[in-house]
């Protein structure tokens, strides 16, 4: 009954602590674990209420990330050996708590988190890859910062606890255990978006996003192109396109889990 309630009142702070204490006191793996098919975590951003960035014709940022996941689960599927769990496959709210925790609960080896970007310039363009950093490269780079983390608003009404001091020490642990590979990841998947894509190459950058601040993983979040830009707009809300988005993203993948042997 006491682990039902302490799942209860904070079910992915308990998912995260239980999955960061396995890490920091590792036993020795179990022949099943080492057989065990590994996990790619891919983390659609937003969604439900939070709907993100929105263009000019009513695309929302929302629908796009969930697509561009939806390819990118089915590509790796189809020709590497990882399983894939997505943080949300549908139209709902996740905590940004919520999508660290899924990404710790399944060990992943790897942690995407996917965006469109936003910006009050009409002529802000091209892709972007982030790995964490406490603090924000440059003022844009916090302000989209701020922009993203802003759905916590929501999910820290839900979930108080997630504030804790002590939890967020552990969070921050997490990450930066995992910030040199994560780091190497980006570049990866900055370098094949930059082939695909054929858009402004705004290359790897860090910020603090919450929601790579949790995860136990070489983990990265991508901003495919700019929703508020119209002809990035048309680009993201074409199949095609969305495809090509996920087969770059894709690349990086393979490139860097190849690099890592
Ligand atoms: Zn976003």
């Amino acid at each position: 009954m006491k682990t039902l309630r302490l799942m209860r009142l904070a079910p992915a702070a308990a998912i995260a602590v239980a999955a960061i204490v396995a890490l920091l006191v590792p036993g020795p793996a179990s022949a099943a674990q080492d057989r065990a098919l590994q996990t790619i975590v891919i983390d659609p951003g937003h969604g439900g209420l939070e709907v993100g960035a929105k263009g000019r014709f009513g695309n929302v940022e929302k629908d796009i990330t969930l697509a561009i996941g939806l390819k990118l689960k089915a590509r790796i599927e189809k020709d590497m050996g990882y399983e894939v769990v997505l943080t949300r496959d549908r139209d709902i709210d996740v905590s940004i708590e919520n999508r660290a925790a899924i990404a710790n609960n399944h060990k992943a080896a790897v942690f995407v988190s996917i965006h469109a970007n936003g910006a009050i310039q009409k002529k802000a363009e091209g892709s972007e890859t982030f790995f964490l950093s406490l603090n924000a490269t440059d003022e844009e780079t916090r302000r989209l910062a701020y922009l993203e983390n802003n759905s916590t608003e929501l999910q820290s009404r839900i979930d108080p606890s997630s504030e804790d001091d002590l939890m967020m020490i552990l969070w921050d642990m997490a990450q930066n255990a995992y910030i040199k590979e994560s780091s190497r990841l980006a570049e990866f998947v900055q370098m094949e978006l930059d082939a695909m894509l054929g858009l402004r190459n705004r290359g790897v950058k860090q910020a603090p996003f919450k929601v790579l601040r949790g995860v136990a993983c070489p983990a990265v979040l991508v901003e495919a192109a700019f929703l508020s830009n119209p002809d990035e707009e048309q680009k993201l809300a074409s199949d095609a396109y969305q495809t090509r988005i996920a087969e770059a993203i894709y690349r990086g993948l393979t490139r860097f889990l190849r690099s890592r042997g």
